[in-house]
Protein backbone atom coordinates (compact mmCIF):
# COMPACT_ATOMS: atom_id res chain seq x y z
CA UNK A 1 0.00 0.00 0.00
CA UNK A 2 2.76 2.49 0.73
CA UNK A 3 4.15 1.51 -2.54
CA UNK A 4 1.50 3.17 -4.30
CA UNK A 5 0.92 6.51 -2.33
CA UNK A 6 4.61 7.59 -3.75
CA UNK A 7 3.67 6.94 -7.31
CA UNK A 8 0.95 9.20 -6.73
CA UNK A 9 2.72 12.33 -5.09
CA UNK A 10 3.63 14.26 -8.00
CA UNK A 11 5.71 17.27 -8.50
CA UNK A 12 2.92 20.62 -8.61
CA UNK A 13 5.81 22.19 -10.54
CA UNK A 14 7.49 19.41 -13.11
CA UNK A 15 5.35 16.94 -12.54
CA UNK A 16 8.10 14.28 -11.59
CA UNK A 17 7.50 11.64 -8.55
CA UNK A 18 8.67 12.00 -5.47
CA UNK A 19 9.57 9.49 -2.96
CA UNK A 20 8.45 9.17 0.77
CA UNK A 21 10.83 11.43 2.47
CA UNK A 22 11.53 13.81 0.20
CA UNK A 23 10.07 16.88 -1.37
CA UNK A 24 8.09 19.88 0.46
CA UNK A 25 4.20 20.59 0.94
CA UNK A 26 3.09 23.91 1.15
CA UNK A 27 -0.66 24.02 2.49
CA UNK A 28 -2.61 27.42 1.00
CA UNK A 29 -5.53 28.79 2.75
CA UNK A 30 -7.60 27.36 0.42
CA UNK A 31 -6.81 24.34 1.12
CA UNK A 32 -5.13 23.41 -1.68
CA UNK A 33 -2.09 21.30 -1.48
CA UNK A 34 1.32 22.19 -3.05
CA UNK A 35 4.01 19.40 -3.68
CA UNK A 36 7.76 20.11 -5.02
CA UNK A 37 10.91 17.83 -5.28
CA UNK A 38 13.83 20.13 -4.91
CA UNK A 39 14.15 23.92 -4.38
CA UNK A 40 14.26 24.74 -7.44
CA UNK A 41 11.03 23.43 -8.38
CA UNK A 42 9.75 25.57 -4.73
CA UNK A 43 11.68 28.25 -6.29
CA UNK A 44 10.34 28.51 -9.95
CA UNK A 45 6.73 28.30 -8.45
CA UNK A 46 6.88 30.32 -5.64
CA UNK A 47 9.09 32.95 -6.35
CA UNK A 48 9.78 33.35 -9.97
CA UNK A 49 6.26 32.41 -10.46
CA UNK A 50 7.24 30.49 -13.75
CA UNK A 51 4.38 28.49 -16.00
CA UNK A 52 5.91 24.88 -16.17
CA UNK A 53 4.72 24.23 -19.90
CA UNK A 54 7.34 27.13 -20.98
CA UNK A 55 10.26 25.24 -19.43
CA UNK A 56 11.39 22.62 -21.22
CA UNK A 57 12.75 20.41 -18.19
CA UNK A 58 9.32 19.78 -16.89
CA UNK A 59 7.30 17.24 -17.73
CA UNK A 60 4.40 19.61 -18.67
CA UNK A 61 6.28 21.52 -21.26
CA UNK A 62 3.90 21.93 -24.33
CA UNK A 63 5.80 20.71 -27.65
CA UNK A 64 5.59 23.53 -30.05
CA UNK A 65 5.11 26.49 -27.96
CA UNK A 66 1.80 27.45 -26.08
CA UNK A 67 -1.00 27.48 -28.06
CA UNK A 68 -4.43 29.79 -28.06
CA UNK A 69 -7.42 27.77 -27.11
CA UNK A 70 -10.55 28.40 -29.97
CA UNK A 71 -7.78 29.91 -32.18
ZN1 LIG B 1 9.80 19.22 -9.37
Amino acid sequence: MSRTATSLRLCTFCGTRISIGHGVMLVKNDGQIEWTCSSKCKKNLRVLKRDPRKLKWTKKYAKGGLKKKGA
